[in-house]
């Protein structure tokens, strides 16, 4: 199935008893090791340093801090991808935390996007926004990988009612593939 210029992996169209993780119970885990994003992407959030700064931690405000140096990637736009650093995490002791990562769990650059008023996801890497949800040659496939890696990071809980994985996470496959698109798949589903 391809909607949107998308394949759509077939696990996404699977029923399961399943419902949304909770931030509260995963405490971000998806946000211990960084996250990725591309050149064009970073070229929206330096023009932003200001506006980001305040809403960090006193200690994480220098923004030389915040990003490793970017790697060369003729695929990514730009050309190139860069990491975000990573701090010890005070509420889960042992473990790191992407650097934007506040102690309510929140993401400081989608904090900062809320307040400038940016559309979602603003200011956020699209690889976070995406998360669980990756995207592979063109195909949506959903990430197991990182919750191999860091506990928690499973995003999704047992739930009473059975669903196709797709509509557990809406949110995400909307970005992709727009309100109409998201509407496609349904109807295309349900065949
Ligand atoms: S940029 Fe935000 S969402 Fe992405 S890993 Fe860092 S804190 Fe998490
Ligand atoms: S993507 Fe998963 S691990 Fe990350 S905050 Fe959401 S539910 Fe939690």
């Amino acid at each position: 199935m391809i909607i949107n210029g998308f394949k759509i992996h077939p696990e996404l169209l699977e029923e399961v008893h399943a419902e949304r993780c909770v931030l509260s119970e995963c405490l971000g885990a998806c946000c211990t090791g960084g996250a990725w994003l591309d050149v064009e992407q970073l070229k929206i959030i330096v023009p932003q340093v200001a506006a980001i700064k305040p809403n960090l931690p006193d200690d994480r405000r220098d923004p030389n801090a915040w990003f490793s140096a970017p790697a060369a990637d003729e695929a990514a736009p730009g050309g190139g991808t860069i990491g975000t650093n990573v701090v010890a995490d005070l509420r889960r002791p042992g473990e790191t935390c992407c650097v934007f990562l506040l102690p309510d769990r929140l993401c400081a650059l989608q904090v900062t996007s809320q307040q400038l008023g940016l559309a979602y996801p603003g200011l956020k890497p699209l690889f976070c926004a995406l998360y669980p949800l990756q995207i592979d040659e063109g195909e949506i496939i959903v990430d197991h990988e990182t919750e191999q890696h860091f506990g928690g990071a499973t995003c999704r809980r047992a739930g009473a009612t059975k669903q196709p994985l797709y509509r557990v996470f809406k949110e995400e496959m909307q970005l992709l593939l727009g309100a109409e698109g998201y509407r496609e798949l349904e109807v295309m589903s349900e065949k």
